[in-house]
């Protein structure tokens, strides 16, 4: 069993140029792990602040504070790191230490761990609880457990993630259903997003080729016209919609609601919806582009109009991002009300790994379909290509381009590489959506 032996935190700058924090852990038998929280630029409302008051300046003065007490605490036990960081921050939502910090020290944690066990992380978090109990529990063997999830990637971006004239949605998302390796799936993304270009120029010889925070394109363009360059992108490339690849939508709706009015405000195409509308809008888009994937196609406190979207599509991801926060009280209280069939999953909004692992599970026995996420400003790192894995998520939402966004992408590469036939020859083909 090892033991943490050091931990040391610091200040860096994470894809959108913004201060984070960044955790490394070393245990007994000289492994380090390191994480650097990412962050999000449309927040939901109930998921875990970042920092608290003062900033990362503040978190790192209660990282030094309390290295006494995570010296000597076991990495190999998520649960029992978990417990540790609880000693420092007992209150719900960390609002002491920042989720920010719960997350970058039990994934260094783990991070350590994996490696003084010789184990890929992916494996190491499979074996923890909750996950662990959740597969013995449907009596899936390791080998049956592990899939690929489908790459979901950003070819264009608006609303919260690019600027003025760009569409109200925030991301239209690619997804190569019809590949059936890893590999496969990757270059079929990467082809899309380099043949959407061509056509943004078409449409407008003055497209700058600029790009939103997560590395889709950024074109003056409306959400219907949007989509329908997507379309023709995966046309000329000869794909069929809804069988070589399929178009998703992160709708982001809460970007667009006005509490005060009840209304969705899309200003950059000059509408409104009432909730009705909004329904019938996200409704008409998902049938009409063949959507495989809608994300808060309203916003995060509309659980019942959640739930007519996903009884009219049983056969689209009907996604809760901002709707669920990668809580689990919440993801069961959506599940009870049949508000989607399918999470995101992103650990910092949760705050520490555990909770993650406690939301997966409980998607695991609500039948929940996973997809865990990136945030728009991210690290350089891939730990989520693993959590990905280890959670049995159906998707793996990591974006396409960019430095932070490829790392992911080739961490998958990598990890497919490590099938050799061995013990550690455990992941079998891609997920099934
Ligand atoms: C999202 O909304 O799904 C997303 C990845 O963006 P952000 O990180 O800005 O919340
Ligand atoms: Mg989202």
């Amino acid at each position: 069993m090892p033991a943490i032996t050091a931990v040391r935190g610091r200040l860096v700058y994470n894809s959108r140029g913004s201060p984070t924090i960044e955790v490394d852990i070393t245990t007994d038998d000289r492994h380090t792990g390191r994480a650097a929280a990412p962050s999000g630029a449309s927040v939901g409302i109930h998921e875990t602040a970042s920092f608290p008051e003062g900033g990362v300046a503040a978190s790192l003065q209660i990282l030094n504070d309390n290295a006494g007490r995570i010296s000597g605490a076991d990495p190999g036990d998520v649960g029992a790191m978990h417990k540790v960081i609880r000693e420092i921050d007992p209150e719900p939502g960390y609002p002491k230490m920042g989720g920010s910090l719960a997350f970058a020290l039990s994934i260094a944690a783990a991070e350590s761990a994996a490696k003084s066990a010789g184990k890929p992380l992916y494996r190491f978090l499979g074996e923890q609880a909750p996950l662990a109990s959740a597969s013995s529990a449907s009596s899936a063997s390791p080998a049956e457990r592990y899939r690929f999830p489908f790459p979901l990637g950003n070819i264009l971006g608006g609303g919260a993630h690019a600027g003025p004239g760009t569409p109200d949605m925030q991301e239209i998302l690619i997804c190569a259903t019809g590949s059936d390796t890893v590999q496969d799936a990757i270059r079929t993304n990467l082809e899309v997003h380099s043949e959407l270009r061509g056509v943004l120029q078409k449409l407008d010889p003055g497209f700058s080729g600029g790009k939103g925070d997560e590395g889709g394109w950024a074109p003056k363009l409306d959400n219907e016209r949007a989509l329908q360059a997507a379309a023709k992108a995966c046309e000329n490339l000869g794909f069929t919609l809804g069988r070589e690849v399929s178009l998703g939508v992160d709708f982001a709706s809460s970007t667009q609601w006005d509490a005060s009015r009840s209304r969705y405000v899309y200003d950059r195409a000059g509408f409104e919806n009432d909730p009705g509308e909004q329904i019938e809008f996200a409704s008409d888009l998902i049938s009409r582009f063949k959507l495989i994937y809608a994300e808060d196609a309203v916003h995060e406190e509309a659980f019942e109009d959640m739930a007519q979207i996903r009884a009219r599509f049983p056969d689209v991801l009907v996604t809760g991002d901002d709707l669920t926060v990668t809580n689990a009280a919440i993801l069961e209280k959506a599940a009870r009300g049949g508000s989607c069939n399918a999470a995101i999953l992103k650990v910092n909004q949760a705050g520490g790994l555990y909770d993650a692992l406690e939301f997966a599970a409980a998607g695991a026995r609500n039948g929940i379909r996973l997809v865990t996420s990136h945030r728009s400003g991210e690290s350089t790192e891939s730990h989520i290509s693993h959590i990905g894995i280890a959670t049995g998520s159906k998707m793996l939402k990591v974006g396409v381009v960019g430095g932070e966004r490829v790392a992911k992408l080739n961490e998958l590469l990598r990890i497919a590489e490590s099938q050799d036939g061995t013990e550690h020859d455990l992941i079998q083909g891609m997920a099934e959506l």
